[in-house]
């Protein structure tokens, strides 16, 4: 358990909370991460973190603030590239009905090792103006393609999912993007019958997403476009603050809010700690616990629906610890 920066502590204790009332098969193991680790021991990811990650495979984390400058990398990609997390899985579920959209069920897969975030990027100068030019590049690998499309597939199929929506640009970026393309029209051969697959450019997909999201159902795409796409479909349910993330390969996989550490509203109290409470219901179903995880959002949805209690940014006025407690109670 990673409690992390700013509101980090507040929804952490929050989780400590309700996964108690739901007798959760979990043990915490508290480590530091982010700038409450630097301000302790002078580093943002210190190896007894690691070495927790990497003796139980599992992280539930709060948000980190990265520091600018310093030269500190940002710990998110450490960790992720330290357990080679090569999966990042955001489900988006309406929990509070009557919104925008309603009944948004949907599942977005995104390779998070590869594509353009690899950052191998460089300014080429021309005469005295240094940054006349910037080249970056982008590597996607057969291996790395095929890793994550079949995720996705094995992911619906365990989900009694029915589609999966390949989104590319292959009709420009005929290479890295095409061979990505190519590698989910192979891999649905072998769920044929079981799981349909689809494929839509990345810019078509964002304008469906926004007419008609329900014509989706799990979307597997690259880095890049997964992180763009990501945050516009946690638009369509209400905004960061109620959507799960998880970052997953076979040696470790970690759980954690998907907004910031909101420095604005640190320590006051009022932080919605729903995002992380449902990332760690994606735990509880990575460890076999589908039932809890089930019992766990069931009780999230009647205490904002039914309870009404809210907190300011879900238009309510109940703080992150009252909030914790009515979802305890239903549990
Ligand atoms: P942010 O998500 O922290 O905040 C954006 C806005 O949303 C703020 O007004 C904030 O008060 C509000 N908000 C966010 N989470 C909320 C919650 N649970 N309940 C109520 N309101 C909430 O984004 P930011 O301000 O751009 O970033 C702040 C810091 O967080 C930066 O250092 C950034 O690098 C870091 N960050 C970390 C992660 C991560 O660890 N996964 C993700 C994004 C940003």
């Amino acid at each position: 358990m990673i409690p992390g920066d700013g509101i980090g502590p507040e929804i952490v204790e929050a989780a400590q909370i309700v996964l108690d009332a739901l007798g959760s098969p979990f043990v915490w193991d508290v480590r530091q991460a982010g700038m409450a680790a630097i301000q302790k021991v002078g580093d943002p990811l210190p190896p007894e973190t690691l070495e927790s990650i990497r003796r139980t495979k599992l992280a539930l984390k709060g948000p980190l603030t990265t520091p600018i400058g310093g030269g500190f990398r940002s710990v998110n990609v450490r960790l992720r590239e330290e357990f080679g997390l090569y999966a990042n899985l955001r489900p988006v579920r309406t929990m509070i009905p009557g919104q925008r959209y309603d009944n948004i069920d949907l599942v977005l897969i995104r390779e998070n090792l590869e594509g353009l975030y690899i950052a191998f990027e460089h300014y080429v100068p021309i005469g005295n103006d240094p940054h006349a030019v910037a080249i970056a590049s982008g590597v996607n690998t057969k291996a790395g393609a095929y890793r994550i499309i079949k995720f996705a597939f094995e992911y619906a199929l365990r989900h009694g999912r029915k589609k999966v929506t390949v989104v590319h640009k292959a009709n420009v970026l005929k290479v890295l993007t095409g061979l990505f393309l190519e590698a989910g029209r192979e891999v649905a051969k072998e769920y044929k019958g079981r799981i349909e697959m689809n494929d839509r450019i990345v810019d078509a997909c964002a304008m469906q997403l926004v007419l008609d999201p329900w014509q989706f159902d799990v979307i597997v795409t690259t880095n890049l476009f997964g992180d763009i796409l990501s945050d516009l479909m946690a638009g369509l349910v209400g905004g960061l603050g109620l959507a799960p993330g998880a970052n997953i390969s076979e040696s470790a996989a970690m759980f954690e809010a998907v907004h910031g550490s909101a420095p604005d509203i640190a320590g006051k109290g009022i932080a919605n700690p729903v995002s992380l409470l449902l990332s760690a219901g994606l735990m509880l179903e990575h460890v076999g616990r589908r039932e809890g995880a089930q019992r766990l959002r069931a009780a999230i949805d009647r205490a904002i629906n039914q309870d009404n209690t809210r907190t300011r940014d879900l238009g309510g006025s109940a703080s992150t610890r009252e909030f914790a407690e009515a979802i305890a109670r239903r549990l």
